[in-house]
């Protein structure tokens, strides 16, 4: 067959657990809208349908993981469920020093506060919002410096999570000795869920060690940036997602995880690393914030369950699934000719709210606008990444203006998909209507998850 069948990816899984979900009424959507000051953040949980919100610790477990919460060893120190994690994690990485976390941000919390001082530079290919604030609290700049095909949503190039090695060059040469670090995040959050090339990790590692300068991974989505890796990238069809990950390790000094994602669990998260000063640094400041370092912030049970979550990541029918559940919605989305960022990510459709809803200056917050009327229409919640989340200044434009339809790991079905590409699809149907959003209060940093808004 030639093109998009439409013909939804079937489920590599039977349904043994449900859990029931009911739509409201158009009135009380409304309502429920008012009282959350139009921050869908704000909604509770019985009021959304369908949860897009994000695929951060909302995947369904396994039989096997939950089967693997029984094997709890609560003990405060040395339980033989870290022994397992840390088996699966060295396994994976090839990283010999690693520290558990509850999730990613306290990796990414503990790793910068043991390497930035006051002035630094962070270059990442594009920054994700807790990293972004990490550095910054650090007193250090975040720089993105990703290929340009990543700020045009129309683009078909196959690896916009790849860093711009000729900017990063600059970068290195311009701010000798002030970088501590470089960094690419896999896949590519902030900027449509998009994978980096393994040709592109190689060139970053090298440029990084020519220069003296560590290179770290953010590798929350790892697995299904090697999914990508395999799929488009020369010579690499007949490696395992395995082996595609023991050569992006290669090529790094360590990474923060936060297991929400491609761990497949409800919370957890690591930062591992090849230096061992680091490491001691990292590990003084895990047990005054975390704990102990045979646990971390987590139940020993949770590290058993996210051990048996890192393999099952790892698994292509799995991939094949997840990732096609995304193509799936895209395909539907694309047979009207709506905007999103292409291709299709790993991990969601990111629509570009910017082309959706061009009558809108970015001062009225079309991104915003158009979550709000995405969930009105069908209790559909999804979150804005745009003027909100990364915007400054007065009239809080950004280069993209995206809404993130984020979709949770083995928890909706086709049918789901469906039924929020129809929502999605009737809301273009009457977009000229859309007036746009003011945001009457925010916070001084990560403001997304509690600004207050209102239509105009
Ligand atoms: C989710 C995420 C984080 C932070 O992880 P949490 O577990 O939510 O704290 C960091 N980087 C990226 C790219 C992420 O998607």
């Amino acid at each position: 067959m030639e093109g998009p069948t439409l013909l939804p990816p079937v489920e590599p899984f039977r349904i043994k657990v449900v859990e029931a979900i009911h739509l409201l009424s158009p009135v009380e959507r409304e309502q429920a809208l008012k009282r959350a000051h139009y921050n869908l953040f704000n909604l509770s949980s019985e009021e959304v349908y369908i949860d897009l919100l994000t695929d951060s610790g909302t995947s369904a477990m396994s039989d096997r993981q939950w089967a693997a919460l029984m094997l709890g060893d609560e003990s405060y120190a040395g339980s033989r469920n870290f022994r397992r994690f840390e088996q699966t994690v060295k396994g994976l990485t090839g990283f010999p020093y690693l520290l558990p976390t509850h999730q990613g941000r306290a990796a990414e919390h503990i790793f910068f506060s043991s390497l930035l001082k006051r002035g630094d530079i962070v270059p990442n290919n594009m920054h994700f919002d807790t990293t972004q604030e990490h550095v910054r609290r650090n007193g250090a700049v975040p720089l993105n410096a990703v290929v340009r095909e990543a700020y045009d949503p129309r683009s078909e190039y196959p690896f916009k999570g790849n860093m711009d090695t000729g900017v990063l060059e600059r970068i290195l040469r311009d701010e000798k000795g002030k970088v501590p670090v470089v960094m690419m995040t896999l896949t590519n959050n902030t900027g449509g869920g998009q994978p980096a090339s393994l040709k592109n990790l190689e060139e970053v590692s090298r440029i990084c060690h020519t220069a003296g300068v560590p290179f770290y991974l953010d590798m929350c989505r790892w697995a299904e940036n090697a999914y990508f890796i395999r799929k488009r990238e020369e010579g690499m069809a007949s490696k395992s997602i395995r082996e595609i990950g023991a050569e992006i390790f290669a090529l790094a000094d360590g990474a923060t995880m936060s297991a929400k994602k491609d761990g497949l669990v409800n919370i957890g998260g690591f930062v591992a690393t090849r230096d061992e000063k680091l490491f001691e640094r990292m590990r003084e400041l895990l047990i005054v914030y975390e704990g102990f370092p045979t646990y971390g912030g987590l139940a020993r049970r949770d590290l058993e369950a996210m051990a048996v979550g890192l393999e099952e990541a790892m698994d292509i029918d799995y991939l094949d699934h997840r990732v096609g559940q995304v193509r799936y919605i895209g395909d539907l989305l694309d047979a009207e000719g709506i905007p999103f960022v292409h291709p299709p990510g790993g991990h969601g459709i990111y629509l570009d709210a910017g082309a959706f809803l061009p009558h809108v200056p970015r001062e009225n917050l079309p991104g915003q606008t158009l979550s709000i009327e995405i969930y009105r229409e069908g209790g559909v919640r999804t979150v804005e990444i745009g003027g909100v989340m990364f915007g400054e200044g007065k009239d809080m434009s950004t280069r993209l203006e995206l809404v993130r339809l984020a979709i949770p790991r083995r928890v909706y079905t086709a049918s789901h998909l469906a039924y929020v590409a129809e929502t999605v699809k009737r809301v273009w149907e009457r977009r000229d209507n859309l007036r746009g959003t003011r945001m009457s209060s925010a916070s001084e940093s990560l403001r997304h998850f509690t600004a207050h808004f209102e239509p105009l």
